[in-house]
């Protein structure tokens, strides 16, 4: 184990380039506080106590010109998020000087940090653990207040909790079989059988239960896929226009993808949504529509939630049909539109033909859409929100790690009821309690450290 004074002193910018009023500078390291004061004027930062704020002027000492106005945060270890001493310089002259001044600190002494080294620190140092870590890169990315609610959990180690307790469920058990194993003479191999796969049952009915919340965290943390769907004229462009100007939308394009697969990002009542192939509904306005359902076809394979639209004052086509067809197996809200207009097909008659939810609405109007959204988030919470249970399995690191263990575990019910001597079964049993392991890090190989940690916005 490497000791904090081991490691050199590593500095980044920490806030998103271009995003709001004030830029961040972060060291964290031996030489943090040292390296900072060499550029501060304002007092003496070596002195000051820890957890403070300090007003100052940034000055490059080569001329003694002024950079920037700055407030600079000292936090000394051992009470730190990486653990060793961490300065913040909050800066605001925009991208230029935020980066001059990073500039300024590794000419100083610090060095660059790679991405994710500052989270790095926090689990080498013994500050959190991988599921932790990888909360606070939700946490970064988290797009919802509900999205961010569920990481937060994670990082106070609600799932870290979990993992530990089936871990202690497998460790009991395994020290039985290694008595047995030590002494065959004492005969106990049926009771430890019976144990064994009692004890895994236990385990993979828990984990049954993380793996059935990975759908909906992973949703969380990337926007449930939805489809709007419906023949021509119906309203699709309408109600894009709606979600995505709405107050609580937030439209971020996907960064280097060509317009073909904009996506678009809008939450509803705190449910994220990635509006798959907008970019189809918005071309369709200034074309021809002569694609319908074959590019709805695209777009559904990939849906998580459709939303059909169905146009009142019109009766229903061969089209509508052969989308109601389409669509059939997905989640789906059936929308009823134009009813200002007249109604050519009613609530129930849709109903009975969609098995769906029905939500009648005029678009053009803005007539029912608080409905609609609010059936957006029953569809979406709706056993979700029942459980008290927030622990959720956001990443697929996480549940390919979990359907690991789940496979090792069955392996071992099934080896042991076909009289599979104990300590083969055992192999598998001892590698559930491994893979579990893997989850909260704490039998994790360096490679996976690296990988993942790479996978970190630069300056966290
Ligand atoms: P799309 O082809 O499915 O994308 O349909 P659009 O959103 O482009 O809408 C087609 C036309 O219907 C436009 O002129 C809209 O203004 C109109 N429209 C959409 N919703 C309503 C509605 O609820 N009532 C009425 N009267 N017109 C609507
Ligand atoms: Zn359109």
């Amino acid at each position: 184990v490497k000791t904090l004074t081991e490691f050199d002193t590593i500095a980044a910018i920490s806030t998103p380039i271009g995003e709001g009023g004030i830029s961040i500078v972060r060291m964290s390291g031996e030489a943090a506080v040292k390296i900072a004061n060499g550029v501060f004027k304002g007092g003496d930062l070596t002195v000051v106590p820890s957890h403070t704020i300090h007003y100052g002027h940034l000055i490059d000492p080569a001329d003694q010109q002024v950079i920037d106005e700055v407030m600079v945060s000292v936090m000394r270890a051992p009470k730190t998020f990486t653990r060793e001493d961490i300065v913040e310089i909050n800066c605001h002259g925009g991208i230029v000087v935020t980066n001059r001044i990073l500039q300024l600190l590794l000419k100083r002494g610090a060095r660059m940090a790679e991405a994710g080294e500052f989270t790095k620190r926090a689990f080498v140092n013994g500050r959190i653990d991988l599921t932790q870590a990888e909360s606070v890169m939700d946490i970064v990315r988290a797009k919802t207040d509900r999205a961010r609610q569920v990481a937060e959990s994670q990082l106070e180690g609600g799932l870290l909790s979990k993992i530990q307790a089936m871990r202690q469920e497998l460790l009991d058990t395994l020290a039985n079989v290694e008595v047995n194993i030590d002494y065959p003479e004492y005969d106990a191999d049926t009771i430890t059988a019976d144990q064994m796969i009692i004890v895994s049952k236990s385990v993979l009915g828990k984990i049954a239960r993380l793996l059935e919340t990975a759908a909906e965290g992973t949703a969380l943390r990337n926007g449930l896929a939805t489809a709007i769907i419906g023949r021509p004229n119906v309203g699709k462009s309408s109600l894009l226009n709606y979600l995505t100007k709405s107050d609580t939308a937030i439209v971020t394009d996907v960064a280097g993808t060509t317009r073909d697969t904009l996506e678009e990002y809008v939450a509803v009542k705190g449910v994220p949504l990635q509006l798959i192939d907008t970019a189809g509904i918005r071309e369709t306005d200034n074309k021809v529509e002569k694609i319908g359902v074959e590019r709805s076809k695209k777009a559904l394979a990939k849906a998580d939630l459709v939303l059909l639209l169905f146009d009142a004052s019109r009766a229903l086509t061969a089209e509508d049909r052969a989308l109601i067809a389409a669509t059939a197996g997905k989640k789906r809200i059936a929308i009823l539109n134009k009813i200002d207009l007249g109604q050519q097909i009613t609530v129930d008659q849709l109903k009975q033909l969609t098995a769906s939810q029905v939500i009648a609405t005029s678009i053009l109007h803005e007539k029912n859409l608080d409905q609609l959204e609010e059936a957006i988030k029953d569809l979406f919470f709706s056993g979700i929100e029942n459980s008290n249970d927030q622990v959720m399995v956001t990443n697929q690191r996480q549940v390919g790690l979990l359907e690991q263990a789940k496979q090792q575990l069955q392996d071992v019910v099934q080896a042991l009821t076909g009289d599979v001597p104990v300590d083969i079964a055992q192999i598998d049993f001892n590698g559930a309690w491994e893979t579990l392991g893997e989850i909260t890090g704490e039998s994790s190989p360096d490679e996976l450290v690296n990988k993942l940690f790479s996978q970190f916005c630069l300056g966290k």
